[in-house]
């Protein structure tokens, strides 16, 4: 059978040999006789996957021990919730980037818990753009500062982090999860959920610095209290299992490839090769502020929606599918993720060049 080239947004592609390797073990997990999918979480041959798995993140990222790293399930929408139920205590006071939808969404969930500043928005520049930080907007005594790393529907990513002095930072990474180094450092907390670079959907991972647990008000969900989390290995209740067990596969996978520094070069060799395309073309068109460009998701159009439209039928009938942009922006977009093969984007850029001498 044929696979496709796929560049959906998330759900997506999953690299082949780790999809092999889950099919070798789908029936009997090393000697266990049973598939992963079947098994007690409580039991000592998955323990030791979900430890081995937090333990990859750990290598992968370069997470230091003083921060913990949780396996949560609600998606990283869920966390737009926890955020603020678990760190909007002190002050109850917030600040926010808006720098598209998923930002957008955070800030509202936000409002309903405290006061929650926007310290700055590209809103007005249809968010093709991270907007330049004016400090004194910033609330000095904020609980947390919250970004979102990488714009998925926009196909924009902060060029550089703010500085927010003591202020805890706190990215969402959903779309930009271990495609390059992270100065983890720099975040009092990192989230993310997995169907993009990790794993298949139902996982959310979060990463968070110790002190900045037991701050939860206490009205939290007691599986939204990320201290709870911690204290139970993320066994409070049942984890997402078979998701968790991917991202460890995914995680050696990584290793193998030279870690996040190769997976970085890797993932700007098929992003230059896409927008020095597109920088070049007549017909196609890149809409974001070349520096603040994602490096995971490539957003483009064409002069007319019946070209978009065309475009989409014509790539997906040639192997390309998933290439329509957000239903709020329209035109194209191309996530290539850590598992998009080079040559899945010289295929697309050879097929928008052929596609453009034809039109
Ligand atoms: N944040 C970002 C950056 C996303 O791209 C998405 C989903 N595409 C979300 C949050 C929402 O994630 P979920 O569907 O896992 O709640």
């Amino acid at each position: 059978m044929a696979r496709v080239y796929n560049f959906s947004p998330g759900p997506s592609m999953l690299p082949e040999s780790v999809l092999n390797r889950a099919a070798e073990e789908m029936l009997d997990y090393n000697g266990s006789g049973q598939s992963v999918m079947e098994m007690s979480h409580r039991s000592r041959v998955y323990e030791e996957i979900l430890f081995a798995a937090r333990q990859g993140f750990r290598d992968v990222m370069g997470i230091p021990d003083r921060y913990k790293v949780l396996f949560m399930q609600g998606g990283a929408s869920l966390q737009f919730a926890a955020v603020p139920l678990n760190l909007l205590t002190g002050s109850r006071k917030a600040d926010y980037a808006i720098t598209g939808r998923f930002a957008e969404k955070a800030y509202q969930e936000a409002l309903k818990y405290g006061r929650v500043n926007m310290a700055a928005s590209s809103k007005a520049q249809s968010f093709t753009e991270i907007p330049a930080l004016d400090p004194r907007k910033f609330t000095k005594d904020a609980d947390y500062f919250y970004i979102c790393h990488n714009n998925t529907i926009y196909g924009t990513r902060w060029p550089a982090l703010p500085e927010t002095g003591g202020v805890p930072l706190v990215a969402d990474i959903s779309s930009s999860f271990l495609s390059e180094p992270m100065d983890v450092p720099r975040f009092g907390v990192m989230f993310g959920g997995v169907q993009k670079n990790v794993a298949p959907a139902g996982l959310t991972v979060v990463i968070v610095r110790e002190d900045l647990l037991g701050r939860a008000r206490f009205d939290t969900p007691t599986v939204m209290d990320w201290n709870v989390m911690a204290e139970n290995d993320s066994m409070y209740n049942t984890p997402p299992c078979w998701s968790i067990y991917i991202s460890k596969l995914i995680l050696d996978w990584i290793k193998l490839f030279g870690g996040l520094d190769a997976m970085k070069l890797h993932n700007e060799h098929k992003a230059k090769l896409l927008y020095d395309f597109i920088d070049s073309s007549a017909l196609f068109s890149n809409p974001v502020r070349p520096d603040c460009r994602s490096m995971m998701n490539v957003t483009f159009v064409t002069p007319s929606e019946e070209t978009n439209s065309a475009f989409v039928k014509q790539a997906a009938a040639a192997g390309f599918v998933n290439l329509k942009g957000h239903r709020s922006v329209g035109g194209m977009r191309a996530s290539i993720y850590n598992a998009m093969p080079i040559e899945g984007v010289e295929a697309l850029v050879e097929f928008m060049r052929e596609f453009e001498r034809k039109s």
